[in-house]
């Protein structure tokens, strides 16, 4: 099975982070899972979201895409990932949730994202339906990474799949706290069990309970 060509277009085409062959590893990823709602945290502009979409909507399960659309510290102004344009002059902040609705709409999948827009640990706190599947690519700060994965993975239900982005083990690839505060904290839980290694994306899958 493949991602269909127009699928395929729509998350090349669509505006982001992250590589084909990534994308593509969660496509898989996301096929594989488990039956229940699926959940990203750091959604942008919507690429990744058109990579897991097409898999969510084939099985017929909801996904959401948590963020608050103002992007990460490495987003704004003075730092090395942001993007002029994406900024909304009448707010002064950034705002790409227009881009990503628009994204969404064109890739076919309104009917299966739901957008949670807001902060990941104020949602997560709130959050109680388990996930067959999470996908952490939200801010990448120590303390962002170390709440997404304190928060957000106890939802991930037995047998269901995490995946992890930007996971860097060799520093001088990137930054460290995706590896540090979510990726080895979940091995070393005992409760995750690594499956798939693809560029800086790890899938694991839950093996055991808390
Ligand atoms: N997955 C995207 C890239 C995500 S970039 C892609 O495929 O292109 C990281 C995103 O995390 C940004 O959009 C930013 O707004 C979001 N983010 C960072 N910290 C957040 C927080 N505390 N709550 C919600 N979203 C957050
Ligand atoms: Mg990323």
């Amino acid at each position: 099975m493949e991602l269909t060509p127009s699928q395929l277009a729509h998350a090349e085409a669509a505006r982001g982070f992250m590589p084909p062959d990534e994308g593509r590893a969660l496509w898989v990823a996301a096929n594989d899972a488990i039956a229940g709602p699926l959940l990203e945290v750091g959604s942008y502009c919507g690429k990744s979201a058109c990579y897991i979409g097409p898999a969510a909507m084939a099985r017929q399960q909801t996904f959401f895409c948590v963020d608050h659309h103002r992007g990460s510290e490495e987003n704004q102004a003075g730092w090395e990932w942001h993007e002029p344009d994406l900024v909304d002059p009448a707010v002064g902040k950034m705002d790409t949730l227009p881009l990503f609705r628009r994204t969404v709409h064109d890739a076919g999948l309104e009917d299966t994202i739901v957008a949670v827009v807001g902060d990941s640990p104020r949602v997560a706190r709130a959050w109680t339906t388990p996930l067959s599947f999470l996908f952490i690519d939200g801010g990448h700060g120590v303390e962002p990474a170390r709440l997404d994965y304190e928060l957000w993975t106890p939802h991930v239900a037995l047998g269901g799949t995490l995946c992890i982005h930007d996971v860097f083990p060799d520093p001088a690839d990137g930054g460290r706290p995706p590896y540090e505060e979510i990726y080895l904290p979940a091995l070393a839980s005992g409760q995750f069990e690594e499956r798939s290694a693809t560029g800086s994306l790890r899938v694991l899958e839950r093996i055991a309970n808390a």
